[in-house]
């Protein structure tokens, strides 16, 4: 078959490879579709070591069952399923609790993570990892189980702050950030303001109902600050889906005194986190600092019944499996609206 595999830390190839067996209480799928995350370029930059080589990407991943392996019930050949990613280790206080999230044993396991991702015309995964999608294009479901799972989870955490009259401030509509204006349409009663370095990314934010859109740059901070407030007033929760030193500078500017900085993007920045005296402090007092990882199984059903309800819906630009390595150029330069998904 083929497959879109890192073969070395920066190198992306097309390749052959045999068609993998699922294993006791594995499952093969045959892949419909696979969402173009920003972390498989992460991913693909990281130094040697971090992750396996070679390894097929993709961990945004939505397919039809092909075979069930030994000891497997309740799934059939040809049930459609989204792929939950994150591989715990099931059995400890975190993974007990439903938190894979927050595994102590493996801490960054998954699909596409740890083992070979979506990115290819079949993959094996553990049963145990699969949701119904009912009748959701397999397009709709794959971009869910991250784009979508992440800022819902990330959502979820901060939605104590989410009272109706507060004021979200989401920084980065892409690929999440289009979901997070979403999800917080859907689900709270907030006034949102979305900010992107893209005008065309704002034009996306304010259709999907943003009601404030500010271009990230010099005047960011004092735009956001007529908006909401300016210290110790401002915004109630900031969700960060760059996470670079600029977006940090603006969000720990912006955010309440005793507000949320929920910190998802993973581009590297640093937040400085120093209370002193005699200056003003780096990040408000009160406020409340959360690096959220992806989120759990029973969000993803949550999620999958958004996106089921017409609530939720990716906007996709799909690319078959052989154009895939175009995809991730056109992500890289900031060119994708939305999601690249990839259809094998
Ligand atoms: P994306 O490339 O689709 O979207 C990034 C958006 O940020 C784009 O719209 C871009 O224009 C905007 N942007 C870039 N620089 C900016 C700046 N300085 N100011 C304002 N906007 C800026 O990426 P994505 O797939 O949505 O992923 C976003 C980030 O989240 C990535 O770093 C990714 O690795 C990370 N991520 C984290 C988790 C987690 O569990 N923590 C899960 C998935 C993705
Ligand atoms: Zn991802
Ligand atoms: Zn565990």
């Amino acid at each position: 078959m083929r497959a879109v595999r890192m073969t070395a830390p920066g190198v992306l190839e097309q390749t052959e490879v045999p068609v993998p067996t699922a294993g006791p209480g594995e499952v093969l799928l045959r892949v419909g579709a696979v969402g173009a995350c920003h972390s498989d370029l992460h991913i693909l930059d990281a130094p040697a070591g971090m992750f396996p080589t070679p390894m097929t990407l993709g961990h945004e991943v939505a397919g039809t069952v092909d075979q069930v392996g030994a000891g497997v019930s309740g799934w059939s050949p040809g049930d459609r399923t989204a792929v939950y990613g994150i591989i715990g280790c099931g059995h400890c206080r975190a993974c007990l609790r439903g938190l894979e999230d927050q595994c102590r044993v493996v801490p960054v396991g998954g699909v596409g993570l740890s083992r070979d991702g979506g990115l290819a015309e079949y993959v094996v995964v553990p049963a145990s990892r699969l949701l119904h999608v009912g009748d959701l294009d397999l397009s709709q479901a794959a971009p869910l189980t991250d784009a979508g799972l992440t800022p819902y989870h990330a959502i979820e955490l901060a939605r104590p702050r989410l009272r109706p009259g507060t004021t979200c401030v989401v920084i980065g509509i892409g690929g999440l950030g289009h979901m997070a204006v979403q999800i917080l349409v859907a689900t709270t009663a907030v006034r949102i303001i979305a900010v992107d370095t893209s005008v065309a990314a704002l034009d996306l934010a304010s259709r999907l109902g943003a009601h404030e859109v500010v271009r990230a740059g010099p005047d960011a901070v004092e735009q956001i600050r007529t908006l909401v407030g300016p210290p110790p007033d401002g915004a109630d929760v900031v969700l960060d889906f760059v996470g670079a030193d600029p977006t940090l500078t603006t969000a720990r500017q912006v955010v309440a005194t005793g507000g949320q900085l929920l910190l998802v993007g993973l581009a590297g920045g640093t937040l400085p986190v120093r209370p002193v005296a005699d200056e003003p402090p780096t990040v408000p007092l009160e406020t409340s600092v959360v690096v959220p990882f992806w989120g759990t199984r029973a969000e993803l059903q949550e999620v999958i019944a958004l996106g089921r309800a017409g609530q939720l819906h990716a906007d996709v630009q799909t690319f078959p499996l052989d154009r895939a390595s175009e995809a991730y150029e056109a992500l890289r330069r900031g060119e994708i609206h939305g999601r690249a998904v990839i259809m094998p």
